[in-house]
């Protein structure tokens, strides 16, 4: 990789950019006072920025640096791990894979991990229909992670939806490769308040606890329905509020007759719990 080290940064030599980009540069950025223009093979340079430096390097696979930090997330019972590191889930954990990638979900986010935490802490296999296993719905699925968890916790089925198509194709693969059988976890595109939701089972229309990693306006935006997709008295897991919007949360709660909320903190991130109002 040939890149041409010019001393300034972006913003006191933007007058020369130009200059870079005509002589053929492929791509331009900023480290530490420095800027690197990348080029594919070396170019006659005018006045104004011939006074850099070309130097070779070596190509760097940001895709591989990036596998290599990666490391188990430890929530509850859960451990989420990429694929390749499967072998390192301490025995006792429930291993839950999740392949890097496009969809929001490999577990490295604090609110990830507080929310798995938090359905591993409900004993999802003695809710439900005459203890059972609780029927789950996860609003803004992404990866799949939370509805994969909450079945891998004995969930008798989770829902995932997301309003981001992209996300379900990913989210069913991550189900597949962590061998939860296709009744037991479905994802669809979409969203609440927009008409029925899918039910696995007939005469059953309500969740026996809904899960939503959004961001607190749209807890804020869409309690009135969580409050209708869930039975009396069920669970309610809501995360992605950073702590200085938990008064839009609170308060949303209170509107809507949610009981026994209690949140925990992580950094700037807070998860939310509560119970559904009897109705
Ligand atoms: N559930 C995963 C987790 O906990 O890691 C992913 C959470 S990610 C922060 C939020 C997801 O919600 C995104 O995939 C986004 O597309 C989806 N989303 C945003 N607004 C939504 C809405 N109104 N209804 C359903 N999904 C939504």
């Amino acid at each position: 990789m040939l890149v041409y080290h010019l001393p300034g940064t972006l913003d006191t030599r933007e007058a020369d950019l130009d200059l870079l980009w005509e002589a053929g540069a492929t791509g331009l950025e900023e480290r530490a006072g420095t800027i690197r223009a990348y080029f594919a093979a070396p170019a006659e340079l005018p006045g104004p920025v011939a006074d850099g430096e070309w130097r070779e390097e070596a190509d760097q696979d940001w895709q591989a640096e990036f596998r290599r930090t990666l490391r188990p997330v430890r929530a509850g019972r859960v451990t989420i791990v990429p694929p390749w590191l499967r072998g390192e889930v301490e025995p006792g954990q429930l291993p839950l894979v999740i392949e890097p990638g496009m969809a929001f979900g490999t577990g490295h986010h604090e609110t990830t991990r507080l929310a798995v935490e938090a359905l591993s802490g409900l004993k999802l296999a003695g809710l439900g229909p005459n203890g059972t296993g609780a029927r789950v719905l996860d609003v803004g699925t992404g990866s799949g992670v939370l509805a994969i968890a909450a079945a891998l916790l004995g969930a008798r089925f989770a829902l995932g939806v997301d309003i981001d198509p992209i996300t379900i194709p990913i989210a069913r693969e991550n189900a597949v490769v962590n061998g939860v059988p296709a009744g037991r976890v479905r994802f669809e595109e979409g969203t609440l308040g927009e008409g029925p939701l899918t039910f696995p089972e007939e005469g059953v229309d309500t969740y026996d606890v809904l899960v939503a990693n959004l961001y607190a306006e749209l807890h804020d935006l869409l309690a009135g329905a969580y409050a209708a997709e869930v039975r009396p008295g069920a669970p309610l897991v809501l995360t992605g509020i950073l702590t200085a919007r938990l008064p839009l949360v609170r308060d949303a709660l209170a509107r809507e007759d949610f009981t026994g909320v209690r949140e925990t903190l992580d950094g700037e991130w807070a998860l939310v719990t509560a119970r559904a109002p009897a109705r």
